[in-house]
């Protein structure tokens, strides 16, 4: 059994509480770790110690910074293959993505690094003579990082790099399902030579940590990556302290293929973005409008394509597909097939848990495609979250913006296309923050990622994603 700490002013803990927390392997329904419960006490510990440490830290040059963040990622990459280990163990993903996730976990704490020493600030004429306006940022303060169990690494790095990289220091609150991979990562950054307090790792209920973290005084900026429901939580309980809050919200996303599309490449997207990481992935493909002229030949390729994906235990074989995170996900998965099945949709595959002995324990469900649905179904309404992908049929553009818009959502959308026009068209006329176009992936490290309505607001990744931790500052001077 392995027991980890929480980092609460550079000493590895178990806090002032008894209680812990289990961490469960979704392949195989056991449990194989136990985490702290951080308490109330624990929370005022950890924003203390950043608060203290901020000074220092915030005036290190920025230089230094990066120094020790491409550091971190260094150590970060040479333990890759243990952290993809512990992330495949508790989140199930396959081991060569759960890998591949810890290097970009290190790609990420590199570019921020480079990032933070690019801060440079403005110079702006005045129309009086001798006079001149300076504008200068500065770190807001203390940070802090809520994320999810679906990247555990990725979606912390986001913050943790940016917030380090800016000047803040920063208390994170790590995903109840998985807290062990970003505890080891956190531990590289710290190994790094990040100085006492600058990081505190908490573990436990988020609903305890998350609203004490909120509405502590001393914290300037809460990052929060996670349902739209916890999101409009954490903004409530912000009011009163008027804290900065960046919120990356669920999403439903559509991918509109049309008529003129490379027929391969738009199939071989919908796979990949439908079923990657069980479809657990806030830019996953849940809605899939096709022009009526390809409609059935791209459900018979899309379903063929498909039903080759592997299912497994990551760890014990090579697969494409793990077993979801949580049996809760299982069971929203399967509610959301049963609706659409009962209003008339049409299942081309998948649907169940898969058959065989090696899929009798573990979350395991089989990716599953839902033709002829319409919008009074759930699969095209709500976020489910899993390996559940509903397609339709369109006539014109006109109507697959419409539907494509149909959404309370507005995180990504996807678009295939040859022609430029449409393309174009389609990019503007979506209300999402993110569009792929002719492409599986919305999201670049070094360009902005937010959502739009109740996908939230505020930008990681990019100079936004670093914007987001610093205060303007402007500073008017007479020369004479
Ligand atoms: P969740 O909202 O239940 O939990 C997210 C985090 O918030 C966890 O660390 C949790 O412990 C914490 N939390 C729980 N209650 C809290 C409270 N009252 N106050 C503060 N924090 C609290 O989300 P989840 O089910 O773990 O994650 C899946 C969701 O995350 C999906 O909706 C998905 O779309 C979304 N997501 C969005 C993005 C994005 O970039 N937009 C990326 C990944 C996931």
């Amino acid at each position: 059994m392995i027991h980890k700490k929480m980092l609460i002013d550079g000493v590895w803990t178990s806090g002032n509480g008894n209680d812990l927390l289990e961490v469960v392997n979704p392949a195989t329904e056991e449990v194989f770790a136990h985490v702290p419960k951080a308490t109330k006490e624990d929370v005022q510990d950890a924003v203390n110690a950043a608060d203290k440490s901020y000074k220092s830290w915030s005036k290190l040059s920025p230089f230094r910074r990066g120094e020790i963040l491409r550091k971190a990622s260094e150590i970060v990459i040479s333990r890759s293959k243990d952290i993809g280990a512990l992330m495949t163990q508790e989140q199930g993903k396959p081991l060569a993505e759960a890998i591949g996730e810890v290097n970009k976990g290190a790609e990420i704490l590199r570019y921020y690094a480079e990032e933070g020493e690019r801060i440079y600030g403005r110079i702006i004429p005045n129309s009086e003579d001798n006079m001149e306006s300076r504008v200068i940022y500065q770190p807001v303060g203390v940070a802090a990082a809520i994320s999810p169990w679906n990247y555990p690494i990725e979606l912390l790095a986001w913050k943790l790099g940016a917030a380090l990289a800016s000047g803040c220091t920063i208390v994170c609150k790590l995903p109840s399902e998985t807290p062990l991979s970003p505890l080891a990562f956190i531990e590289c950054v710290v190994e790094a030579g990040v100085p006492r307090g600058v990081i505190n790792a908490l573990t436990g209920a988020g609903s305890v940590i998350g609203t004490e973290i909120i509405r502590n005084p001393k914290v300037k900026k809460v990052a929060f990556t996670g349902s739209t429901a916890t999101g409009k939580h954490v903004l409530k309980n912000s009011v009163d302290t008027l804290t900065k809050v960046s919120l990356e919200l669920g999403g439903s996303l559509p991918m509109v293929v049309c008529k003129d599309c490379d027929m391969e490449l738009a199939v071989a997207g919908a796979v990949r973005r439908s079923f990657r990481n069980m479809g657990q992935i806030c830019i996953a493909i849940n809605r899939i409008y096709v022009h009526r002229e390809i409609y059935e030949e791209f459900l018979q390729k899309f379903a063929e394509k498909t039903q080759m994906l592997s299912i497994g235990n990551g760890l014990a074989k090579k697969c494409d597909l793990g077993p979801m995170c949580t049996k809760k996900g299982v069971e929203t998965t399967a509610r959301h097939v049963e609706d659409a099945l009962a209003k008339g949709a049409r299942l081309l595959c998948g649907g169940k848990k898969p058959e065989g002995n090696e899929y009798e324990k573990g979350y395991f469900f089989e990716p599953t495609i839902l033709a002829d649905v319409n919008h009074s179904m759930l699969v095209m309404t709500e976020e489910t979250f899993g390996p559940l992908v509903g397609v339709m049929p369109f006539d014109t553009i006109e109507e697959a913006i419409e539907l494509a818009n149909d959404t309370e959502y507005g995180l990504a959308a996807m678009v295939y296309t040859q022609s430029l026009h449409l393309a174009e068209r389609l990019a503007r006329e979506i209300n999402a923050g993110n569009i792929a176009i002719n492409n599986p992936d919305a999201g670049v490290i070094n360009a902005p990622y937010g959502g739009w309505k109740d996908s939230g607001f505020g930008h990681e990744h990019g100079p936004e994603g670093l914007y987001e931790y610093l205060n303007i500052k402007h500073i008017r001077v007479r020369y004479s």
